[in-house]
Order: C-alpha cells, then structure tokens, then sequence
C-alpha cells in the first residue's frame, strides 16, 4: 500500500492502475514515502467528484459566512500542524526548515484564514449605475451578482508546496467552487496532508479532491477535460502555454503565474549594505527556486565594481547545509535534474564571456557528498542579451548587468519576455517609484523583496501569466459577474425597447 494514496470524492485510494512513485529527500537522496501515481481513469473520477459536489453538494449553496466557518477552521488546523507541516515540506523540498516555519506554514495558514474572511466580507453583490434608456427616461435598476465559476483544475509547481497549494484551494472554495489538485510530482506530500486536513476539518466531501500524478497525463486530462470550468496553473511559460491550448476548445476561464527574470536596479544612492544584501535575498532565497527571484541586479556604473565586490563579501557568509538546522540559510535544490540545469546555466555563462565572481560550483565535503547542493554563484560582467539574463534558470545564479543611467536600467529591465517582479534599490523613494512605475512587470518592492501577502495580488505580466492571485482581485478570478436588470414597469405600452420590434 502507498504511504500517500489519492483523495478523491471524501475517501482515500490506491490509483486505478495500482502504481506508485517515491518521493526523496534532496538534502540526502533517501526515500521518503510511496505515492500512489493517478492515470486517466482516477483524474477523471476526481473531475467528476468536483463536478457532482458543484451541481448537487451543499458547498456552492452554502452561505458566505457558512463556509467562512469552515475555511477558517481548516486554516486554524494547519495552524495547529504548523511544526510537522513544515519537517515534511523541508524533507521534501530541500528548503530550509527556518523558511518552512516563518513563511511557509505560516504563510499557508494566512491564505486561509484570509480567504474565510473574504467568504464572509466581500459581497456577492454589486449595484451598478441605473440604466436609462434615454436621457431624461426613468432609470432602472441595475447589480452585479457574483457566483462560483464551478470545477477547477488547479496544477502547481514544486518550490513552494505549500503556499502554491494553498493560494489555489484557499481562494477557489472560499468563492463556492469545487477542485481537483495536483501537486509537483517531486514534492507531492504537503499537498496530500493538505487533503488529508480538510477531510478532518468536515470539508463536505468531493468539494477538495487531490490527486498527484505525471502532469504529461494528469495534467492534460485536468487542462483538457470538458467538465473542468476553470483552470489555474503555477509553474513554466513553457507548460502554461501547453494548458492554455489544452484549455482552448471548451473556452475555460484559465489563470496563469509563469516564470520569471525579474531585475533588481540598484542606483548610485542607494543604501550600500541594504542594496547588497537585499539583491542577495533577492536572488538567493530558497536558492533562487522562486519565481520572483530577482536574477538580474542592474548597477549603476558609479558603484558596479564596488558593489559587486561588497556582493561577493557578503554572499561569503551564506551558509550552505542541513536545511534540517535552524542555523543553515541554504539547502540542497530541489532535484538532480534542478541541479544539472543550473550547472549547464552556469557553464553557458562562462561560454558567454560571462565572469563568473563567485561560486560556480557545487559545495565539497561530506555534509554535501549525497545531496543536490550547490554554491550562491554570481556573474559579473554579464550583458543582458546574453542567455544567463535572458533564460530563467530557477537557481542560485545571479548576473549582474552594469547600466549608465536609470533610463538604461529600465530599458534593461524590460527587455525581458517576463514580467514578473522586480526591485529598486535607492535611497531616494520619489526616484525609485518613478522607475518602479517604468517598469513592465507585476509587482515591484522598493528597497524590499519577495513580499507576498494574502491581500496582495499577485500576477505576470507579457509571458510570466495571465490573471492574478490573491487579495479581492485574486478572489474574483474564482467568480463570475452576472448583470441584472431590473423593470418593475409592467406596462407593455411603456417599454419603449418594444418599439424596435413591434410598429
Ligand atoms: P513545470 O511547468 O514543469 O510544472 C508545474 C506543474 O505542471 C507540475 O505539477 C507539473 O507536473 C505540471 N505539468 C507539467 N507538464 C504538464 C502538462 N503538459 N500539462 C499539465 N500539467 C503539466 O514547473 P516547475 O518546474 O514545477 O516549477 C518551476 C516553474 O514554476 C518556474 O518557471 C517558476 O517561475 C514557475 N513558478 C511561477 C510562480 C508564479 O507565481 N508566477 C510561482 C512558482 C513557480
């Protein structure tokens, strides 16, 4: 029997075919449970049971504050799991335990409670300005109602188990819809212990549904299927343009969070210690396995040599290990495969001409001998055509672009098909806000990086997505508009709309 079996319609089971996959521990390479390996047949039963509980289940039914309730009660539960939530995330994902307990436990618990309150707070209804059909003419009442979209397939990637899962299931029940999900497949657990909360929780059954499986044949039967309403997918342009087509033929409402190659542009003013270990924390927080790392910094020429000498200083003390250990700022990437990519990254950018100022290896010594570890690697030098600016790497790899001016590091910026986020580092905010506005991407910190909150959208620009997440606007991407239109006129001679029709 699997350690991890699929949750379809309320109930636990092994995958149709009887097949199972390992999942590892990339700090190691040790086994860490069986999955059962959903095919067609048990993706389909799980689109099915979404389906069932949206036509006939109580939850879309249900009132605002009743399912509030129950959000909120599901996100008290990962609360209160907040400490073996985090052990299996960082077994399984190879990020550090320090990052499981402050962002993402606590992050994935946030996005619940946050989305039961908007359950509760944000109103299904919304009037609109009166209609009239001339000036002068009696206006008549006009409102939005605001309903779940129904079945959505929701797919996410393998950084962030957790806060992915959590921004898909979160929001979408909270609006009434029901889902089917499915986690990475090299970091599927915290994603099943997700399904397995809701069940203790009393979500009524078939409303959340979780099933891990190869996303080549899960993933387009979820993308595809015509009783899918909604399709929400985290992961590569590449693959998000694949479920867009897939979605095509029954026009779903798709939303998309791709990729990114977001810069951070530090100015001559900027604050030297801020700047230099903000870029870092840009960059190599979680390794640079996130989708808004800021990859790219871009220096201006006044300080490019000093600052990327106090960037090599201070990437120094960054300490690679365990990610068992409170203490370790870095652990292992994801995979063998995250690993080849970044070392075939790296070698393209010495190719380049690149100068490669730090890093470029992977760590030696025995802590590091079984695990897919490898050095915070930064590029001086680098010139934004090249493919180590212009490619997402999702590693520890940074490139740092010197620019004349801040026209030119805007320029820069944008010359990227992504547009994820970005950074400006200065120390004069009315500067840096005009350059953050020129910026062509989703979101932008000044002198900041990586915040992401509940009530923050959150959504790419050019190929980095479509739609957004989190926050009401996020919310919304869960539910459809409906337009009433109200005459309690019930005078045939009166409507003069009839006059288009009747002489
Ligand atoms: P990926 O695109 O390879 O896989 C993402 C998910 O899609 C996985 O569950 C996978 O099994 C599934 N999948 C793969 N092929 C599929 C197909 N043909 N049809 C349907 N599903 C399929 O991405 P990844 O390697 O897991 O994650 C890294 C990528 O995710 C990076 O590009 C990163 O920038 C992006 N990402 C974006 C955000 C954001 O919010 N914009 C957040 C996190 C990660």
């Amino acid at each position: 029997m699997s350690d991890y079996q699929l949750y379809i319609d309320g109930e636990w089971s092994e995958a149709a075919s009887g097949e199972s996959f390992p999942t590892f521990n990339p700090a190691n390479g040790e086994k860490i449970a069986d999955i059962a390996k959903a095919g067609e047949e048990d993706t389909v039963r799980a689109i099915e049971a979404a389906r069932r509980a949206f036509d006939e289940g109580p939850w879309p039914r249900m009132s605002g504050k009743e399912r509030a309730d129950l959000v909120r009660k599901y996100g008290e539960a990962i609360q209160a799991k907040a400490d073996d939530l985090a052990r299996l995330e960082t077994m399984d994902g190879g990020g550090t335990i320090r990052k499981a307990m402050t962002a993402d436990t606590m992050s994935c618990a946030g996005t619940f409670l946050k989305f039961a309150d908007y359950a509760e707070t944000v109103s299904d209804y919304e009037e609109l300005p009166e209609y009239a059909l001339m000036p002068g003419l009696p206006g008549k009442r006009n409102y939005l109602k605001y309903e779940p979209i129904g079945v959505c397939a929701q797919i996410t990637p393998w950084n962030f188990p957790l806060i992915m899962a959590s921004w898909k299931i979160a929001p979408a029940i909270a609006a009434g819809n029901t889902i089917v999900l499915k986690p990475a497949s090299v970091t599927p657990i915290t994603a099943l212990e997700l399904a397995r909360i809701a069940d203790e929780v009393g979500i009524p059954k078939g409303v959340v549904n979780v099933i891990a499986g190869p996303g080549a044949s899960v993933g387009e039967v979820m993308a595809a299927h015509p009783m899918v309403d909604k399709v929400a997918f985290t992961g590569s342009t590449e693959v998000g343009a694949r479920i867009m087509a897939l979605a095509a033929p029954t026009v779903k409402k798709v939303t998309l969070e791709l990729g990114g190659k977001s810069a951070s542009i530090v100015t001559e003013d900027a604050d030297f210690e801020l700047a230099a270990k903000g870029v870092l924390f840009g960059t190599f927080f979680h390794n640079g396995q996130v989708c808004e790392s800021g990859t790219r910094a871009l220096v201006n020429e006044k300080i490019y040599d000093d600052f990327v000498d106090k960037l090599v200083d201070t990437a120094a003390g960054i300490k690679l290990g365990d990610p068992m250990d409170f203490a370790t700022d870095q652990g292992p990437l994801v995979s063998d495969t995250q690993l080849k990519t970044v070392e075939r990254y790296v070698a393209i950018g010495k190719d380049e001409g690149a100068k490669l100022a730090t890093g470029g290896e992977r760590p030696t010594g025995e802590a590091f001998d079984k695990g897919y570890f490898y050095e915070p690697t930064i590029f001086a030098g680098v010139d934004n055509a090249m493919k180590i600016a212009q490619e997402e790497i999702f590693g520890p790899v940074l490139s740092v672009i010197k620019v004349r001016d801040d026209a030119e590091a805007v320029k820069v910026a944008n010359d990227s098909i992504y547009g994820l986020a970005g950074a400006v580092w200065s120390s004069d905010i009315e500067r840096a806000q005009g350059i953050a506005e020129q910026m062509r991407t989703g979101t932008i910190w000044i002198n900041e990086h990586h915040l992401l909150g509940p009530e923050h959208p959150f959504g790419g620009y050019k190929q980095s997505g479509i739609g957004s997440e989190m926050g009401v606007h996020g919310y919304n991407e869960y539910r459809l508009k409906k337009r009433i239109h109200v005459d309690d006129n019930l005078n045939p001679a009166e409507h003069m709309t009839f006059m288009m029709l009747f002489s």
